[in-house]
């Protein structure tokens, strides 16, 4: 079936912030770009996110990239890539003021410079003291931010391709990525977009898991495309619990509340982050946060009915700041929780937040793949950045307010690179003769099965597995049970059937397409924790307590085919200053 084609220099497969401003690059350069989303792209989850940006304006005290980037290699546990953090952590005073220009609605100091707010893990002269680098708007950051990116899209004539769902990437016989096939969901109708390259900018996979801060769209789509593809996935054991998610319903409750004063309390009362980390208490980085949540609930110290949570103070601050610095979190915290934060406390527990490992790269965006012995590699033709991407600026523990960071920076960096690329690539390459048989033969199997388990039942399964067998704290009697176990339901997503088909015919075909993708993200994440024996930033191993660098100050990286584990070197060496060896990690 010869399916209809389209033709452009540069198609983006995400809306959210990293591919928007991936696109305004490409865009504002004269370039052809198409940006895919399975919603109007406002509605990215980069809508979500609340606290801030991190940047080292040093606007309300003296501050540093330097120590920026010494914070996030320590927040990372030793095991980001020291080159990709130094690029970020020196771009980030100018993607944040060129935002600022972009017209984005900062929340202002008394002298017109941006606010700043302390957050987890970001510390003044190598860790002496919290520090303001979250720049703000309010605690609807990402809201602002999308909103500026995707408003200056429209004046650069990014062309938009709103509902359609991205299915597989199409390489040729050499390897390099040409185009992609997608679907729009209203119709079903499925096209060939080729292109001179490709950017996977799709976000996270939090929902792997049952209990988590992510959209229903967040389900790995770009992770199963590059796995499908032949691309392995790196670091997928590293998934950030953040300390709190609203109990009972995950919603998040951002960091900026801690970082505007807020304190978390135990059954006794007591501030139980002292003990665990004397100097940062409560703004220690998100995996020490966790782990000190978790032990207090275990040791019975955990509030409610089931003793399961924890509470949030931050009546003290008063209500004047709640609502001018957090309103959002007021709206929440009502909602979801039923109190009002300025007289009472908030339940929270930690939640899946953020997946630190995805689409292995290098800082131009550009994926690897590693071949043989050779881990630089690159594919041509293939970038991928933000949430999905693994850079790897996070490595075993992403501090916050580095993500949008990192969609400016690496969107930014990844759209530059592609208009160099192309001044010495300007021809498309040929599509392949089989390049729609791929998708085309997983929609046929969907739509022929007539009788199979539902696409909603081994969905449940596939969370319940994840959220029991990799959850906060993990064994390897837990974690090879769930290996077995999540092997067992990615057999049932391939027998699954589409219920009622007359009825609700194209959203179901949808949910049981990215369920392909998220059973693809489980299995590397089970099969990655289990085969890491080591405790490092939020892999927490109660069989090996340590972290271990000696054996394992490496990447992981999964494929699908086999489900085999390879392993690359950490890149220790930074473009121009010392590297920051490995230290212990206290706060
Ligand atoms: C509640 C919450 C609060 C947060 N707060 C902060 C914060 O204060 N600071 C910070 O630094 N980080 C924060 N984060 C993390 C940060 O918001 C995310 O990591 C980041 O926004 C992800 O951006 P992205 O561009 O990678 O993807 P997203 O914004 O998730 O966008 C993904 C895009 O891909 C599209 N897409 C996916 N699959 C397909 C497909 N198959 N076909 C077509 N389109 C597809 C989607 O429609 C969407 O447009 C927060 C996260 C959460 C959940």
């Amino acid at each position: 079936m010869a399916l209809p084609r389209q033709i452009f220099d540069t198609v983006i497969v995400g809306g959210g912030g990293s591919g928007l401003r991936a696109a305004l690059q490409l865009a504002e350069a004269g370039h052809r770009v198409a940006v895919f989303s399975k919603v109007f792209p406002t509605r990215s989850h980069t809508v979500a996110a609340q606290g801030g940006i991190g940047a080292s304006l040093g606007n309300m005290q003296e501050d540093h990239w330097l120590w920026h980037m010494y914070d996030t290699i320590k927040g990372s546990d030793y095991l980001g890539d020291q080159d990709a953090i130094e690029f970020m952590c020196r771009k980030a005073a100018e993607v944040v003021y060129e935002l600022e220009h972009f017209g984005m609605p900062f929340d202002r100091n008394a002298d017109g410079t941006i606010y700043q707010r302390p957050f987890g893990g970001h510390t003044q002269n190598f860790g002496e003291r919290a520090v303001h680098r979250a720049c703000a708007a309010a605690d609807r950051t990402g809201h602002a931010m999308l909103h500026t990116l995707y408003q200056r899209n429209i004046r650069a004539r990014s062309q938009f391709f709103v509902e359609w769902m991205a299915l597989d990437l199409i390489r040729d016989y050499e390897g390099a990525v040409v185009g992609i096939v997608a679907l729009e969901m209203e119709t079903g109708q499925v096209v060939v977009f080729q292109a001179k390259s490709v950017i996977l900018a799709t976000g996270g996979a939090g929902r792997i898991y049952h209990s988590s801060t992510n959209a229903f769209i967040n389900t790995g789509d770009g992770l199963g495309m590059a796995a499908r593809a032949g691309i392995p996935l790196e670091d997928m054991e590293f998934w950030q619990f953040h300390p709190t998610g609203v109990a009972g319903a995950g919603v998040l409750i951002t960091e900026g509340v801690r970082g505007e004063g807020g304190i978390l309390i135990n059954s006794n009362g007591e501030r139980f982050m002292e003990r665990y980390a004397p100097t940062m208490k409560d703004l220690a980085s998100r995996d020490v946060v966790s782990r000190a949540i978790d032990q207090e609930i275990k040791e019975g110290r955990g509030v409610g009915p089931e003793k399961d949570h924890v509470l949030l103070k931050l009546d003290h601050l008063g209500s004047e700041t709640i609502n001018k610095r957090l309103p959002g979190i007021r709206e929440i915290a009502l909602k979801f929780a039923n109190v009002d934060p300025s007289r009472e406390p908030i339940p929270v527990v930690p939640t899946c937040h953020y997946q630190m490992g995805g689409i292995p790269t290098n800082y131009y965006g550009q994926v690897v793949a590693p071949r043989g012995s050779n881990h630089s590699e690159v594919v041509p033709g293939l970038y991928a950045i933000g949430e999905c991407a693994c850079v790897s600026v996070h490595g075993a523990n992403r501090l916050g307010t580095n993500s949008l960071l990192d969609l400016l920076v690496f969107g930014k960096s990844a759209g530059d690179h592609i208009v160099e690329w192309l001044k010495t690539n300007p021809q498309h390459r040929d599509l392949p003769a089989d390049c729609e048989d791929l998708p085309l033969s997983r929609l046929a199997r969907l739509d022929s099965a007539t009788s199979g388990e539902s696409v909603s039942e081994v969905g449940r399964d596939m969370r319940r597995t994840v959220q029991h067998y990799a959850g906060v704290f993990r064994t390897g009697t837990l974690l090879r049970e769930g290996v077995a176990k999540i092997r067992e339901v990615a057999e049932r997503v391939g027998r699954v059937a589409i219920q009622d088909k007359s009825q609700v015919f194209n959203t179901a075909r949808i949910e049981a397409l990215e369920l392909e993708n998220l059973i693809i993200v489980a299995e590397a994440t089970l099969t990655s924790a289990e085969a890491r024996t080591e405790s490092r930033g939020a892999q927490s191993r109660e069989d090996f307590k340590e972290r271990d660098d000696k054996n394992w100050l490496k990447h992981s990286l999964w494929y699908l085919e086999g489900g085999r584990m390879d392993y690359k070197p950490v890149n220790l060496d930074p473009l121009t200053v010392e590297s920051f060896e490995p230290k212990v990690r206290v706060y």
